[in-house]
């Protein structure tokens, strides 16, 4: 399975990653049983990071993005993996808003006014730490200004999530095309045609799976990928590199939920193991449940 493919055009000037997460986004929504407006800022800001993990050079390279705001929606953050695996949450999955005046969802005022920050850990000493205030909110225009001014990186990204009438996500999918080193000026203004008279992400797919019935997921994201860069000069013609894979996936273990547990402190400990005599632990991602016995604690104490 691959519903993912990473492109460069033929005179090297850019390079395409391009993805459908409509099957993540629904997983994601139906796990955090979102309101439509909280299912469409958690769906592009998971497609976002599934792109910038398929970006990463290794497979266990990290990478957590983190939108935090004075709007209701608060925090919306997802964690990805250099294999394509992504996981996150939205702090209040019932956020509701009216819509905009073009009948769309106000992602950029469930956040408000705010900070996006991402954290890299590709596995050297110090993880990497960028953060740029909020541009819009609405989650693409504000990872195009941090690539611009955290990594200096010219970047154009789009982002989509289609609910439908009956709230199942209808569409979900995303682009980043990425400057390389040297781009010829002309491959950057035939871009900027193309972007300029691009219809929305999820229009495009959309669109893809009416024409493509029966085509596989590896199908259906090539054809979505020749749509959009269909009207592209020659010299500039896109062609895929690579097909990768984004999907859902939480990491977390009994194991994992112990260490985070131990880091509480001796006193805090004694008190669950008095007062409560158990403890219950919430993964945030997935929302399974761990639950730790009296026995169990007074153990992790005595090792702490
Ligand atoms: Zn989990």
């Amino acid at each position: 399975m691959s519903n993912s493919l990473i492109a460069i055009d033929k005179s090297g000037s850019y390079r395409v990653y391009i993805t459908i997460t409509t099957d993540m986004v629904q997983k994601a929504a139906d796990l955090h049983d979102t309101t439509p407006l909280a299912a469409a800022g958690l769906g592009r800001v998971l497609t976002a990071a599934g792109l910038m993990g398929i970006m990463m050079k290794n497979d266990k390279d990290k990478l957590t993005v983190s939108f935090k705001g004075d709007g209701p929606a608060r925090q919306i953050l997802a964690t990805a993996y250099g294999n394509g695996t992504v996981k996150g949450y939205i702090s209040n999955p019932y956020v509701d808003l009216p819509l905009k005046a073009e009948g769309k969802l106000d992602v950029g005022a469930s956040l408000g006014i705010g900070e996006l920050t991402v954290i890299k850990d590709l596995g050297l000493k110090e993880p990497y730490i960028g953060t740029i205030a909020l541009v819009s909110g609405e989650i693409a225009d504000d990872l195009t200004a941090y690539f611009f001014i955290s990594e200096q990186q010219n970047s154009s990204v789009a982002l989509g999530v289609k609910i439908e009438k009956d709230l199942s996500i209808g569409a979900a999918g995303g682009m980043i095309i990425q400057m390389l080193p040297g781009a010829a000026e002309g491959a950057i203004d035939a871009l900027e045609v193309m972007l300029d008279k691009m219809p929305p992400m999820t229009t495009l797919i959309s669109q893809v799976k009416e024409e493509g019935a029966g085509l596989s997921e590896e199908g259906m994201v090539r054809k979505l990928l020749e749509e959009i860069f269909k009207e592209m000069p020659e010299e500039y013609a896109v062609r895929p590199l690579e097909e990768r894979n984004i999907e859902w996936n939480c990491d977390c273990s009994h194991e994992r939920m112990q260490q985070a547990l131990m880091t509480i402190g001796r006193k805090d400990m004694t008190e669950i193991i008095e007062e409560d005599g158990q403890a219950e632990l919430q993964c945030q991602f997935c929302l399974n449940k761990y639950n730790f016995s009296k026995e169990e604690l007074t153990e992790m104490l005595n090792n702490m």
